[in-house]
């Protein structure tokens, strides 16, 4: 069985974030990047199926700039066995980043999918769901648990009403709460070794996608800021406050 993971480049989750002074977007310079957090647990999951002989080749696949080489390298550092970048400059929406999966999924030809349930810097999470609809697979989303039974993949989600498990017919697209695993540290070896994995590249023109923009963002400003919080010197003054002031009990 093949899988293929996708991962985007994403502002690592510690940076502190600025928005550029016009509105436009924010400033990314001097910021670090890292691997979208669910896109580690989504690589890490492929290399739990191969390591437990589910799995024979894990591809990894980003879509963003030059740079996303290094999130790439970090995936096959945690066990993917080769890469593609499609080389895009600037922001690329999920509808044209499922059309950019769909066309790597039809000359790779993998049984299973793999991507994160969102990417934390536009909170979408619309990716995984359109790739499975322009595939027509089935898809078994915020998967916090898979086993396989029978021919047939379980995919474990946590919902409102508990723990609901769907039975998915191979091939089909998966996508990662955080809840599936606890990513491995890459050590220093599997760096290096991922270095000399192979990598390739392409381009959405190679791809046959149109990737411009459907929709335009209008303004990007700051959340407003948080007062002060006060010290109170009891809890009768405590729970004055809240009864008189904020009126919450
Ligand atoms: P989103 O729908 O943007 O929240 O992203 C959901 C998932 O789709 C992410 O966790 C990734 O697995 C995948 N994805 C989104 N954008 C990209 C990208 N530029 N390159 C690779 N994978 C991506």
């Amino acid at each position: 069985m093949k899988a293929l993971v996708a991962v985007k480049r994403v502002v690592d989750y510690n940076a502190t974030i600025l928005v550029k002074a016009d509105g436009s977007g924010i400033d990314t310079n001097n910021l670090k990047f890292s691997i979208n957090p669910f896109d580690e647990v989504a690589v890490e999951e492929a290399v739990r199926l191969k390591e437990a002989g589910m799995v024979s080749e894990i591809v990894v696949v980003s879509i963003g700039p030059a740079q996303a080489q290094d999130t790439l390298r970090n995936a096959l550092a945690m066990g993917g066995d080769r890469a593609i970048l499609v080389t895009v400059d600037g922001d690329v929406e999920p509808l044209a980043v499922a059309k950019l999966l769909r066309a790597v999924v039809e000359s790779e030809k993998p049984d299973l999918v793999i991507l994160g349930k969102q990417a934390i810097d536009g909170d979408c999470n619309q990716t995984g769901q359109m790739l499975a609809a322009l595939l027509g697979w089935p898809q078994g989303t915020f998967a916090s648990a898979l086993a396989f039974k029978d021919g047939e993949l379980n995919v474990i989600r946590e919902i409102d009403s508990g723990n609901e498990t769907v039975s998915l017919q191979l091939p089909a697209v998966i996508t990662a709460d955080l809840r599936l695993n606890t990513p491995r540290y890459v050590s220093l070896p599997n760096i290096m070794k991922a270095k000399k994995k192979p990598l390739a590249t392409t381009t959405p023109a190679t791809l046959g996608v149109d990737v411009a923009a459907r929709q335009r963002v209008l303004k990007v400003e700051p959340p407003a800021k948080r007062k002060a919080g006060i010290k109170v010197g009891s809890v009768a003054e405590l729970v004055a406050k809240l009864k008189n002031e904020a009126k919450v009990i």
